[in-house]
């Protein structure tokens, strides 16, 4: 979205559903969808949208309208998945810390998949299984130990990690879960990282994860599916990022000839484009060194460049008037993290509005009340039409979990 094509329509929308504003665009969402679909076409593979990056149900929906699946990583995010309209048939369950009341819920919903991180993880399924009466469809998902060159915060394919299953464990953890009654092994799967701007280390990964289902296959364990993960970066400023052509044929030269369904996880290289952040300005403070532009967004809209350092492109609306200034744009918090760029040339004054881009991914999801601020609203715009996805929270909306509580009387902690 470049404003100066969109000027008058972010102007519009700011002025109808105020500042901070995540806005989305529905044709863009299409599209990144689609660049998946087609470039991997050969190998019709299921895409599933990985929900963490923006789990907004009326972009769930439309994930789900066009034919995708979902990669969700907690019960709250199947919940989501589920009051979108999604089908928990074409949905996975990632991440290393599922408990028994998630497992139990995924199961009933008859989730695709359980990608399984560890041995006490293949027991506790088994053991919700076997009291449900289930069988649980089950994939390994192994750490193949390549090398991402992602910002370390993102890195999740290197021996140190906290996910996955070792590679060199991965032989004995099939072999476990193939003597648990109720598991059904279906799948292999690996996710190395995120924001990945290299393309080797994805191919290499499939590379390897390949030789362990020959090795399985050797031995009777025969698996029907192989899930490659998301991570495909995305341009916030001028990286070169992997091209998806060039992804679907090194994959499709390594899966040729095999009779294994291939599942892909992208969150970011869907919908981080497909969003901005707009907020407006409250003041230009000069500083002794530095110059800041206060905004109306802080860190908790936009919490990427406080955690990873993250980069985003920042412009005035219309231009702004004046001359350019070298200045930090930062937001309300009590936070010298509190930033959402640093050292950024700038023609702008207060009461103008700032478009924020690349914020469609890990974006408004991790937002939070931090000082007490109410988290945004987001609006989704297909051509000329739009519709508000999220209301703005109200601070009642904050107070209500406390305000319960005021008038209640401390109790004796109860024996069970
Ligand atoms: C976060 C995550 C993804 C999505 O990663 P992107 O970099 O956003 O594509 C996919 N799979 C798993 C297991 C994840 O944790």
């Amino acid at each position: 979205m470049t404003t100066h094509d969109n000027s008058t329509t972010l102007t519009k929308l700011a002025d109808t559903f105020g500042t901070p504003l995540y806005v989305y665009q529905q044709s863009a969402l299409t599209d990144a969808y689609r660049a998946y679909t087609d470039a991997f076409a050969a190998l019709n593979p299921l895409v599933c949208y990985a929900v963490k990056a923006n789990g907004n149900l009326s972009i769930l929906k439309h994930f789900a309208a066009l034919g995708s699946g979902f990669d969700i990583v907690s019960g709250g995010e199947l919940a989501r998945v589920l009051a979108a309209g999604g089908d928990a048939g074409k949905t996975i369950f990632s991440g290393v810390g599922k408990s028994e009341a998630e497992i139990e819920f995924a199961l009933n919903a008859g989730v695709l998949c359980f990608n399984v991180e560890s041995l006490p993880e293949l027991d506790r399924i088994q053991a919700v299984a076997v009291r449900l009466g289930k069988k649980a469809p089950v994939s390994l998902r192994i750490n193949p130990d390549v090398d991402a060159k992602t910002h370390p915060y993102i890195s999740t394919g290197l021996k140190a990690n906290k996910f996955g299953i070792a590679y060199t464990d991965a032989l004995a953890a099939y072999r476990h879960a193939a003597a648990l009654s109720h598991l059904n092994i279906i799948g292999i799967d690996c996710h190395i990282g995120s924001q990945l701007t290299d393309l080797s280390p994805l191919v290499e990964a499939c590379e390897r994860i390949l030789l362990l289902v020959d090795q399985l296959a050797a031995e009777g364990i025969m698996l029907k599916h192989i899930d490659l993960g998301g991570g495909v970066g995305i341009v916030y400023d001028n990286e070169e990022v992997p091209d998806l052509a060039a992804y679907a044929d090194a994959v499709a030269k390594l899966l040729d000839g095999r009779e294994l369904k291939l599942m892909l996880e992208p969150g970011r290289s869907l919908v981080g484009n497909a969003g901005v952040l707009l907020t407006r300005v409250e003041f230009i403070k000069q500083g002794e060194e530095k110059n800041f532009v206060i905004v109306d967004a802080a860190m908790n809209d936009l919490m990427r460049p406080a955690l990873y350092d993250a980069h985003h492109r920042i412009e005035t609306v219309g231009g702004g008037e004046g001359e350019a200034f070298t200045a930090d744009v930062v937001g309300p918090i009590c936070e010298t993290g509190d930033f959402l760029g640093q050292n950024r040339r700038l023609a702008c004054q207060a009461g103008d509005l700032l478009v924020v881009h690349s914020a469609g991914a890990y974006s408004s999801s991790m937002a939070s009340n931090y000082n007490a601020r109410n988290r945004a609203a987001e609006v989704l715009i297909n051509g000329s039409d739009v519709r508000l996805i999220r209301q703005r929270e109200t601070i009642e909306q904050q107070l209500a979990n406390e305000q319960a509580c005021l008038a209640s009387q401390p109790q004796p902690l109860a024996d069970n």
